[in-house]
């Protein structure tokens, strides 16, 4: 992966695809790997359980529902007109952005004390601090997505009798070049990752490479995430080969989920991780009884990307 702090100065990025937008309102309700599910259950089984077929609410911190907040500003930013697209406007959709979300998800009230809470106005300060570092990174003026926060599927062919394989995803935002080159953006509140996550980061934009790849036969151009924290952007640059290693990791893993879900047997895998998992108090790696375990769904979004997600 190559560290990259320069503004992208990409001056003529436009395009449109009805095609893809269609293909992705397909199969919307049926049960998919998502790349956040797709690591879940690479970390802890058990974890992915809870999360994609108990579905049990985890309660999102301040910075996730910042993370939330600040997608949803660069999203409506892009939808302004070039020349609107300033810092000024962006610290503007925060306040709004913050309501909508708040509408959506009436509980994240709790979060604060009240409307007048000054923990309140900090946080929203902070959630600016962030948009302003957008701008340190790129000049969106100079940028016409092609599309912003795009649900994305594919499916995979499957061995033997399992389930085809639906890949399902959200990309922040998707700019394509007139030349037909792409570029996958992923925004992250947090900081540049290492180790660990940075390859947790990787996975994530190589399950879109590959979505991108099997709808439209092209492989990005540029698989780009910008780390708001500390103003630092990493590119990478994918090729056909890997990605299809990838793939053949993916059908593994969802062969493993399947096999999982016909015997319920869903592991805890303890970690480090458990430290920040929500689940921690009914897992039996620490003591705790899991509830019944409610089957594989039939019809809603298993693996879907959840907002929580996006801003992690
Ligand atoms: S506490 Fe750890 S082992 Fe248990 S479900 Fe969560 S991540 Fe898995």
């Amino acid at each position: 992966m190559v560290t990259d702090r320069r503004p992208y100065g990409c001056a003529a990025l436009s395009g449109g695809s009805p095609t893809l937008r269609a293909m992705t309102e397909i199969c919307a309700r049926r049960p998919a790997l998502s790349p956040s599910r797709a690591a879940d259950f690479k970390q802890c089984p058990l974890l992915y359980r809870f999360r994609a077929l108990d579905r049990l609410p985890e309660t999102p911190s301040r910075s996730q529902v910042r993370g939330t907040v600040v997608h949803a500003v660069l999203e409506r930013l892009f939808a302004l007109s070039p020349d609107r697209r300033d810092a000024e406007a962006g610290r503007e959709l925060v306040a709004p952005a913050w309501r909508d979300v708040l509408a959506g998800s009436p509980e994240l009230a709790g979060l604060f004390a009240g409307p007048e809470d000054p923990e309140l106005a900090e946080w929203l300060d902070s959630a600016r601090a962030l948009v302003d570092a957008y701008f340190a990174l790129e000049d969106p003026r100079l940028i016409q997505p092609e599309a912003c926060e795009l649900l994305v599927e594919a499916e995979l062919g499957a061995d033997g009798d399992e389930r085809p394989l639906l890949l399902r995803g959200y990309i922040d935002r998707l700019d394509v070049a007139p030349s037909g080159e792409i570029r996958v953006v992923d925004y992250k509140s947090g900081t540049a990752p290492r180790g660990l996550f940075e390859a947790k980061a990787l996975f994530q934009m190589k399950f879109y490479a590959l979505v991108l790849l099997r709808i439209r036969g092209v492989v990005p151009r540029q698989l780009r995430l910008l780390y708001l924290a500390d103003r630092q952007a990493l590119s990478y640059t994918p090729d056909e080969a890997e990605l299809i290693r990838f793939e053949r990791t993916l059908v593994a893993i969802w062969s493993a989920i399947q096999r999982a879900a016909r015997s319920g047997d869903f592991r805890p895998n303890p970690s480090r991780m458990c430290d920040w998992c929500d689940h921690k108090p009914r897992c039996p790696a620490f003591g705790g009884t899991c509830p019944p375990y409610p089957g594989w769904p039939d019809l809603f979004g298993a693996g879907t990307q959840t907002a929580r997600d996006q801003a992690e």
